[in-house]
């Protein structure tokens, strides 16, 4: 009888796009189903002006044949696949390797950052996905904010610390810290080995105390394999990489701003951190400003809400009023909120703070140029990915006198935060994914295995080096 065996499809010395293949005997799971960043193409990301996007109608034969996801057709829609043959995928994209056979793969989805959900929306109908409570209700909310398109994939929804059993293995969800609603990392354990998968994760949040949590399970369930991501490892490991503000301090900073500014407080984040959103209404809130809101956040924003995102409960910005603004309203949009247009927004900018989507700049020079304001208005940026300094935010910017702010820490852990996981863990052997430079890791002492995309390998040798 085989062991456990991990097949490495993405993630492989590339930022994001994580997808693991673990299974033994009939049974495996996949976890994650996005792509790598900075691949061929971009999946539909509406944080991004002009990504180089799949052909619509033909995104997984593109994934496919770009290498940038499983060649493993059980797992698709045929309806997405169109006819791609599987041979040819795995002769002219994988050099024909040999992967293993299973009869019943299902997957783990982490967190719903495009690098780790984009192909969901063409995974076969009724495959079993597996995902935490919260990733769910964002999922929801952002098929609803048109962010992603829907699954006809058969979704269970698991308790934080939940355990799957598949029969040959069990599956251990843990919720983590990451500037995504719902992550979540796995510990598996087929008897033998256990492993850990940390996903992505960040000690500088509003939730180290998760991050402890995890670590002082993989210690008392003798963890033999680490699986961490490793975005902010830098090429050079001895150079010095930038601290990241802790969260408390971000958002007091946030609430100095919104306190001091006189004129409209414009503010670019991102809908996927709902926590953050929800500590920005409610600061704002307190302030005394009203929230006016991008139409497609304020979709995300509500039909997450509405399926319950724990991580909010008795959350104060839950019963805050939002208004939308109008010209961001699509036709059959739907929504319990007031609109408000952009005349009267400008008519009173010192009593409003405008949740605000790239690429509606357009919207700036109506907001300036109408109305009166005692002061200037301000412009904060806060872990989007169009920064400040981006050309045409600049340019908006300078034309009409805005202060520009940048709140951002980041949604991954810092080198020494990974190397101080790694040591306090303490397992066999680590593996570094979603890392353009894995090499940098410092593993102080603990042996590093250096998988390489397609390599499948049996968790005993990879544990049982030494
Ligand atoms: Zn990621
Ligand atoms: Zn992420």
């Amino acid at each position: 009888m085989q062991g456990s065996r991990l097949t490495f499809f993405g993630g492989v010395g590339k930022s994001g796009g994580v997808q693991v293949l673990y299974g033994k005997g009939k049974q495996a799971v996949l976890f994650d189903f996005g792509v790598e960043h900075s691949s061929l193409l971009f999946p539909k990301q509406v944080t991004l002006c002009e990504p180089v996007g799949a052909t619509p109608g033909r995104e997984l034969r593109q994934f496919l044949l770009a290498g940038m996801t499983a060649p493993l057709t059980e797992l698709y829609d045929p309806d997405a696949l169109k006819g791609l043959d599987a041979a040819k995928v795995r002769r002219r994209v994988w050099n024909d390797a040999d992967f293993p056979r299973y009869d019943d793969i299902r997957l783990f989805i982490g967190h719903m950052h495009t690098d780790h959900m984009a192909v969901l929306p063409y995974a076969r109908p009724d495959l079993p996905v597996y995902m935490s409570h919260d990733s769910h209700s964002l999922f929801r909310g952002m098929v609803a904010g048109r962010h992603s398109a829907d699954t006809k994939a058969r979704i269970t929804v698991c308790d934080d610390l939940s355990v799957i059993d598949f029969g040959e293995f069990s599956m251990q969800i843990v919720e983590m810290d990451h500037n995504a609603t719902g992550a979540a990392g796995l510990i598996l354990d087929d008897g033998i080995h256990k492993i850990a998968y940390t996903g992505d994760w960040r000690r500088q949040g509003k939730h180290p105390e998760r991050i402890d949590r995890f670590i002082e399970l993989c210690r008392a369930r003798q963890v033999d394999l680490l699986i961490t991501e490793g975005t902010r490892l830098a090429s050079d490991p001895s150079s010095e990489v930038s601290g990241q503000m802790p969260e408390a301090e971000l958002l007091s900073r946030f609430s100095e701003i919104v306190g001091e500014a006189d004129g409209l407080v414009i503010l670019q984040m991102s809908p996927r951190d709902l926590e953050r959103m929800a500590d920005m209404i409610a600061i704002a809130a307190a302030q005394g400003r009203k929230i006016a809101m991008d139409a497609s956040h304020a979709a995300i924003w509500h039909a997450a809400n509405r399926e319950g995102l724990r991580i909010l409960k008795d959350h104060p910005a839950l019963d805050t009023a939002l208004r939308i603004v109008e010209p961001t309203v699509a036709e059959g949009d739907f929504f319990p909120y007031e609109t408000i247009s952009l005349e009267e927004m400008a008519e009173r900018k010192g009593e409003y703070i405008y949740f605000y989507k790239f690429p509606d700049l357009a919207h700036l020079i109506e907001l300036e140029t109408l109305g009166e304001a005692p002061g200037p208005s301000h412009f904060i940026q806060s872990d989007y990915s169009v920064k400040i300094d981006q050309a045409d935010v600049a340019k908006f910017l300078q034309t009409f006198g805005i202060v520009g702010h940048s709140l951002s820490n980041g949604g991954h852990a810092h080198p020494e935060a990974l190397s101080d996981m790694i040591e306090r863990i303490a397992p066999q052997a680590v593996i570094t994914l979603h890392s353009r430079y894995p090499d940098s890791q410092n593993t102080r002492g603990i042996p590093a295995y250096r998988p390489t995309k397609g390599e499948t390998a049996a968790v005993s040798s990879i544990v049982e080096r030494r």
